[in-house]
């Protein structure tokens, strides 16, 4: 009685059934064993006694689950991961459907006012003008009557409407210069119509045809700002409820404050035993700046997070201060993790990623707990820069770009740099990419790995990628990090150039 699979234990005690065909049904059907049957075998074709039962269940228990193991088990493993990330995809597709729809709800609410301010406007406009032509008609209808009494040679009649005429002139709508009631209505209008196309036409191309040809034939450009004192750089979109002065970022609109543009540019650094923070337009002129006491923490890295309008700084004290954009402290998170070398710190609406040593940690923005760790291959080992895209994280080494999926881990290359010199890497929108080399090239790549163009930085303005303004020298462009543009704004970017100077520009790149 040897244990076999269950196709040939099967045809094995077939075989022995037939050949003990003539053997009675009340006695055990094994060799040698001769005990009355207590019943069928399962495993072995033919009846059994009591004892001989037991061990055939056992055994047919042991080939049942051995055979389930080999031909079921895996794939219902499969089948289990696939509903997984079925239910997954299936649950972030239906919010971003509800999202989706919200929005369009908020694109026709602000079309149709955006319509009743502008056609009510021209329509002031043109019953003004109305006026104006039905007083200036009653004038022209009087010269007549005068050319006519002139004609006639009643002058006393003439007189007496020439008075008529002065009198009302002195009310009349005419001046000396007469001023056009110019309108750009129509001109803003067939702006805000071309955007929508363009941008509707993104939206509804899945593929980025539409975004792509947008790259191919946007012509980019660059604002440069010499500063010292910024180390990490955010696209900053939402600020309302905050005001700014020279000095001061505040949530009260106080005498002399004036509301953030709604899209500028947060920076902050180490400067002496200060924090450095600073505001700019998105054309890097500075709007505030303040230096506030580090009490001796050293900011190792910055995110911003956009939605909740919070700035978490990591200190070299391992800890997460969170601010909001005034400074106010919020909230200090201690005993966070990372790795010393690339201490990269990025967020999507959910949660924080922290490079850490061989794994990305992640945690939640609502209770900065950590919720996962997940580790990096051989191949993303070294990464030097991260960033968020989509439902993925953009990892870049120093040649090449990948991208890992949030929900799945799995990682794919999605550009190979013929260089060892990428720095960093930056979402540029619709899953879009810009990776930046420390020649100052920056490789414009699809969602769907393709390289669209190579853009050069020096030719856009970009001078101090040849010689440093402050100080003359000739340098090498040493490193950029890179806080590429947040998931709400799109085809810009920003980077921080160290020069081997040791001084540091700041660029913003638009691209479209
Ligand atoms: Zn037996
Ligand atoms: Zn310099």
């Amino acid at each position: 009685y040897e244990p076999k699979t269950m196709s040939s234990a099967k045809k094995a005690t077939s075989g022995k059934q037939q050949g003990d065909n003539k053997q009675q049904h009340d006695v055990c059907s094994l060799p040698n064993c001769g005990q009355d049957a207590a019943g069928q075998g399962s495993h072995w074709d033919g009846p059994l006694c009591a004892a001989h039962l037991k061990r055939d269940a056992d055994r047919f228990r042991e080939s049942y689950y051995s055979y389930r193991q080999a031909n079921i088990d895996g794939a219902m493993r499969r089948v289990a991961e696939q509903m997984d990330l079925t239910r997954g995809a299936l649950f972030e597709l239906t919010s971003d459907r509800a999202n989706a729809s919200d929005m369009f709800e908020e694109i026709l609410e602000i079309v149709q006012r955006c319509r009743s301010t502008v056609i009510g406007r021209l329509d002031a406009k043109i019953d003004s003008m109305d006026a104006s032509l039905k007083s200036l008609h009653f004038f022209e209808k009087l010269r007549a009557d005068i050319n006519g009494t002139e004609m006639s040679g009643d002058l006393v009649k003439s007189f007496q409407l020439s008075k008529k005429m002065q009198l009302a002139l002195e009310d009349a709508p005419i001046s000396d210069a007469w001023t056009d009631p110019v309108d750009s209505s129509v001109e803003l209008v067939q702006k805000l119509l071309q955007e929508t196309k363009t941008r509707a036409a993104i939206a509804e191309d899945a593929d980025g045809a539409a975004m792509r040809s947008l790259l191919e034939s946007a012509v980019p450009t660059a604002n440069v700002l010499l500063t010292n004192y910024i180390q990490f750089v955010f696209n900053c979109n939402r600020t309302d409820g905050f005001f700014y002065s020279a000095q001061l970022v505040s949530k009260t609109q106080q005498n002399g404050f004036q509301a953030l543009p709604s899209s500028c540019v947060l920076a902050v650094g180490n400067y002496g035993a200060n924090w450095h923070i600073a505001f700019y337009s998105n054309e890097l002129v500075v709007l505030s700046q303040r230096n506030q006491p580090s009490n001796n923490v050293v900011l190792v890295s910055a995110a911003l997070v956009n939605h909740q309008q919070q700035i978490y700084m990591l200190g070299n004290n391992n800890s997460l201060i969170v601010t909001d954009l005034a400074g106010t402290q919020l909230r200090t998170i201690d005993n966070v993790q990372f790795q010393a070398e690339m201490p990269i710190i990025v967020n999507d609406m959910e949660k924080l990623y922290i490079l850490g040593d061989g794994c990305i940690n992640c945690l939640s923005l609502d209770t900065c707990e950590l919720q996962d760790s997940m580790k990096l291959s051989k191949d993303t080992a070294n990464v030097r820069h991260m960033t968020v895209s989509g439902r993925s994280l953009i990892l870049a080494t120093q040649s090449a770009v990948y991208r890992m999926s949030l929900s799945t881990k799995r990682c794919v290359k999605v550009w190979q740099s013929n260089s060892q010199n990428v720095l960093c890497v930056a979402d540029i929108g619709s899953g879009f990419l810009a990776a930046c080399e420390n020649n100052g090239s920056v490789a414009l790549l699809s969602s769907n790995r393709q390289l669209i163009k190579v853009i050069d930085l020096v030719p856009l303005g970009v001078n101090y990628l040849k010689t440093c303004a402050n100080c003359g020298v000739s340098y090498v462009l040493q490193s950029i990090s890179c806080c590429g543009a947040s998931r709400e704004s799109s085809s810009s970017f920003l980077l921080i150039c160290s020069l081997s100077c040791n001084d540091r520009v700041l660029v913003r790149v638009s691209i479209c």
